[in-house]
């Protein structure tokens, strides 16, 4: 059996007619019974492309998708509750399930229920422009069926094209380098190239006036825009 809500949204969410076949029957619920007020075929997901679309009772209750014990007998399914799985024998296959507030339940996985761009970039500025990281991880632990990679890469679009964000964004880093002047002279002008070798920052200097690479080899130390960010560098003179 299924809520009538539950009913309506699943044959809006699918696109399809809200029409219950009329039937007789009534369902207890604790000490009171709800009569039937129809049946629908019900979609379920599997693995398997063609699903299982069982007739499903529909009930003026506020109850989710109830698979009774004659649909789970007749489409050979059983549950798993050491491995919290739901097994189908006839198929052989299994889906995952979650436990909540001592139930057990399936849930779907729903494609289309990703968020758009303009309802990210909508709350990239409620949320007050964080971070792309952030904000993912805040909707991924909200509902982490409701994002994915293509969701996390439109975040980052968003923080890349928002002015607010670069206007705040760090300036990229720039290195300074300073020179033990007391035992090195050099002629009027110098010819300065950064490298890195093995992940090490080395600085080559060439005298223009003497143009070949002067000998010997100095520390200095890197300065970068970010504070206490400092690094040692060879430099070759
Ligand atoms: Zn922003």
């Amino acid at each position: 059996m299924i809520g009538y809500k539950q009913a309506l949204l699943y044959c809006t969410s699918t696109n399809q007619k809200f029409s219950l076949t009329p039937t007789v029957g009534d369902f207890s619920f604790g000490t009171r019974a709800s009569p039937s007020l129809g049946t629908i075929h019900i979609k379920i997901p599997t693995p398997l492309p063609k699903g299982i679309e069982p007739e499903i009772h529909v009930v003026a209750e506020n109850v989710p998708l109830l698979l009774g014990l004659d649909i789970m007998e007749a489409e050979k399914l059983y549950v798993d509750t050491v491995r919290n799985k739901l097994v189908c024998v006839k198929d052989n296959w299994s889906v995952p399930l979650v436990r909540n507030q001592g139930h057990i339940f399936y849930r779907w996985i729903c494609s289309e229920v990703f968020y758009t761009a303009t309802e990210l970039r909508k709350l990239h500025v409620q949320f007050f422009h964080p971070s792309s990281e952030k904000l993912y991880n805040l909707l991924n632990h909200s509902d982490a069926e409701s994002v994915n990679t293509e969701t996390r890469e439109t975040l980052e679009h968003i923080v890349r094209t928002c002015d607010v964000c670069q206007s705040l964004a760090p300036r990229p880093v720039r290195f300074r380098v300073s020179l033990p002047d007391e035992s090195l002279t050099f002629n009027k002008e110098l010819a300065l190239d950064l490298l890195w070798l093995d992940g090490q920052p080395v600085l080559h200097i060439v005298d223009i006036v003497v143009p070949r690479v002067l000998p010997g080899r100095a520390y200095v130390r890197l300065r970068s825009a970010h504070p206490g960010n400092t690094e040692r560098a060879v430099v070759h003179v």
